[in-house]
């Protein structure tokens, strides 16, 4: 028996070898399986990938053969050889990210849970009263545990004339939630969406519903539906901080059937709910990205919440987009994938509108309750009456919330280079020449860069559109407003931002708490503005709206809009009526109008144009290819020659952006070329040259397509 091994050299591009079996290792061979093999004078770790029939060559035998069960199912073992060529990505690399970190090669400080068990070898002969008491136990069980057998001494006697043998068997830790939750009765639009989803012959749905039209409560019916079919179901939400409302609301209905899997767990507690879902113990899986890959079979639904969200979209290598992984996953178990949002991505939206996914939408919310009113602070008036962080209606609808015990959510979207140029006169954001998209100010250099089409110039004196020299460095995060809040209110505040909730358990606290009216104020970032559901919340305030208007992207418009109205969604779901306040230097800004009035598909129909317009998706793709080196000026030789190879070898349906350079982060210079593209072909075999010609040193190469930021 032959079988081909990956192994894991980070030195060596090509990583598959053939291995011969011996025969005493034959019965437990399995594709999926880790195993032991010589290389060189060494041993490595490497996953059986493929059985084969004869090699050409001379081959060595495996060594050993590291799993009971294998820690990777056929159908993800295909999968991963997918994804290596959709995003020129290692192999080692695709099949890694699917994995517990347990079980990730070298890992020796998982802690696995053991129990003591006994398993009955052979019958015996007469046996006395208090044999009998203890051998009963094994009519009905193959295995008993060691604490519920009483009497210590027959037990050991039983052991020593090999009736019993002792079995260490793996624990899962305990997890305890209790839910009393129960299914609602579906109102009239819910069930009129539910029995689309189902009787539909596609099996991609795009779910549009505004913020409280009942998404969560049709996909806990579909599932239901496809667990008694037989089937199980993945759930997906972009933040960890909405997986606890979804636990909660989960628990009550599927149970123990529930595994959960995001970035907080421990790795043991991980590794315990890996095993959970590969034993076949798990019918929900629910999780943030990565969850996408739980070993589950079966597979009747997926469901992927607020799918318009980044962070479904792997920042490192393979830098894959979730909704690529599932559409692969979901075609292979031809299950229905649901893509539920409020404010669908514009490239998902685009293909509902000509009918690649079926479209489905709820515009109302349930039970009539209204949209929350939402109002437009203009803050360049504002800091003329000298307010420069809340604006004098804000200050009052909070005195009123906290008169009333009504609670508050506010919102400053500070992500880290929120440093942007601005005219404190005009409302002037300063923005490349070339690109239409606001420059980012690098400290560094005191130079404004852009960061599509590498264009720089000095930091001007004064405001270009009005002369005025009161320009602005724009900059407040979350912890100065928490600062501010508690000189101003009598009121108990809670902060959720990175920095607060980076121990372990934090994001649950902090939302059961505020939840429990243990806080009048939750004040965070983007954290808190999706999904979740606080019955109390009547208010809620975003500090500065058009923040991602002057990221340089062209998605920031979406970014804006997709981000006020899921925030303004927050406020007034129960019967309470909500209100909204955003606070914006660019109060006609067509995202913040048309956010106003929740006001979608108006957004869509602008945006749609301009993306055409400039020639940027839905119309076409992007793939950044991106060099990585501290040497500014071999790095800069390394991007230029790719850059002539692309020129000479894709023809004009190819648009080459670049190649810009940015700043060092980390010591590290990025150099970035950008390709916008229809046809995937000749795009592929331009790439994959590159990337197995191409040789480095002391330097990277990186794909990224569809990237998220550019
Ligand atoms: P979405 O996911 O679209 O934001 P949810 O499913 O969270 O909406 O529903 C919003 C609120 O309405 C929740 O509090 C939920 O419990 C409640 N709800 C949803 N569907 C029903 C229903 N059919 N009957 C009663 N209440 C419902
Ligand atoms: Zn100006
Ligand atoms: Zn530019």
């Amino acid at each position: 028996m032959l079988v081909s091994v990956l192994v894991e050299i980070e030195a060596l591009k090509e990583k598959t070898f053939t291995y011969s079996v011996p025969s005493y290792l034959e019965p437990n061979v399995k594709v999926g399986k880790r195993v032991c093999v010589p290389f060189g004078k060494k041993r490595i770790n490497g996953i059986i990938i493929d059985i084969i029939d004869k090699s050409e060559y001379e081959v060595k035998d495996i060594i050993d053969i590291l799993d009971d069960k294998e820690v990777l199912t056929e159908e993800l073992i295909k999968l991963g050889k997918k994804m290596s060529k959709m995003y020129i990505s290692p192999l080692m690399s695709c099949y890694l990210s699917m994995l517990p970190s347990a079980l990730k090669f070298n890992n020796n400080n998982t802690k696995i849970k053991y129990s003591i068990y006994y398993e009955k070898i052979k019958d015996l002969d007469n046996p006395s009263k208090g044999e009998l008491n203890i051998l009963n136990l094994f009519n009905n069980n193959k295995y008993v545990k060691s604490s519920d057998i009483k009497n210590k001494t027959i037990l050991k006697r039983l052991i020593d004339n090999n009736i019993l043998k002792k079995v260490l068997k793996e624990e899962y830790r305990l997890r305890k939630i209790d839910s009393n939750n129960k299914l609602k009765k579906l109102t009239k639009h819910q069930e009129d969406a539910y029995n689309n989803i189902i009787n539909t012959d596609k099996n991609i749905t795009l779910l549009r519903g505004v913020t409280g039209s009942g998404k969560t409560e049709i996909y806990m019916h579909l599932i239901k539906k496809y667990i008694e079919d037989g089937k199980n179901a993945i759930v997906l939400v972009p933040e960890i901080s909405l997986t606890t409302q979804l636990i909660d609301r989960f628990v009550g209905i599927f149970g123990d059937s529930i595994a959960v899997l995001h970035s907080s767990l421990s790795d043991g507690e991980r590794y315990d709910e890996y095993r959970r879902i590969r034993d076949g113990k798990v019918k929900v899986v629910i999780g943030t990205r990565s969850a996408i890959f739980s070993p589950l079979k079966d597979i009747g639904i997926i469901i992927i919440d607020e799918e318009h969200v980044d962070t479904y979209k792997q920042e490192n290598n393979p830098r894959y987009n979730t909704l690529d992984i599932a559409i692969e996953r979901s075609n292979y178990w031809n299950s229905k994938l649901v893509l539920g949002s409020a404010t669908p991505s514009l490239e998902s939206y685009a293909k509902a509108i000509v009918g690649r996914y079926n479209l489905v939408e709820l515009l109302e919310r349930v039970n009539n309750n209204k949209l929350p009113e939402v109002h437009i602070i203009d803050m360049k008036e504002e800091l003329k009456k000298g307010n420069s962080i809340l604006s004098s209606y804000a200050i009052d609808l909070i005195n009123d919330r906290l008169n009333k015990k009504e609670q508050i959510m506010i919102l400053i979207n500070r992500r880290g280079y929120s440093n942007y140029v601005i005219c404190r006169e005009c409302g002037n954001v300063i923005k490349c020449p070339n690109c239409d998209i606001s420059l980012t100010y690098h400290k560094s250099s005191s130079t404004l860069r852009c960061h599509y089409c590498g264009y720089g110039t000095n930091k001007p004196d004064i405001c270009p559109k009005c002369n005025s020299k009161y320009l602005m460095l724009k900059g407040i995060g979350t912890e100065k407003i928490e600062e501010y809040l508690n000189d101003n209110f009598n009121a108990r505040i809670i902060r959720m931002d990175r920095d607060s909730t980076s121990n372990k358990g934090m994001h649950e606290k902090i939302i059961n708490d505020f939840n429990d009216y243990k806080y009048d104020i939750l004040l965070g970032t983007q954290m808190i503005s999706k999904g979740l559901d606080f019955p109390n919340v009547t208010l809620v305030i975003v500090l500065n709206g058009d923040s991602n208007l002057n990221i340089p992207d062209y998605r920031s418009s979406e970014k804006t809009f997709n981000l006020l109205t899921q925030v303004s969604g927050r406020a007034g779901r129960n019967i309470k009526e909500g209100i909204a306040i955003i606070q914006t230097y660019n109060p006609s800004h067509y995202s913040i109008l048309y956010s106003k009035n929740h006001d979608y598909i108006s957004f869509y129909n602008k945006e749609i144009k301009i993306r055409k317009e400039l020639y940027y998706p839905p119309f076409c793709h992007i793939v950044s290819i991106r060099i990585l080196s501290n040497d500014y000026e071999k790095g800069n030789i390394e991007i230029q020659k790719i850059s002539n190879y692309l020129k000479n070898n894709l023809d004009t349906n190819y648009i080459v952006l670049g190649p810009s350079i940015s700043i060092k982060i980390n010591n590290i210079y990025k150099f970035q070329l950008i390709i916008k593209y229809k046809e995937k072909e000749l795009l592929y075999k331009v790439l994959n040259d590159i990337n197995n010609n191409i040789k480095l040193r002391n330097m990277r190469l990186e794909f990224d397509f569809n990237p998220i930021k550019l």
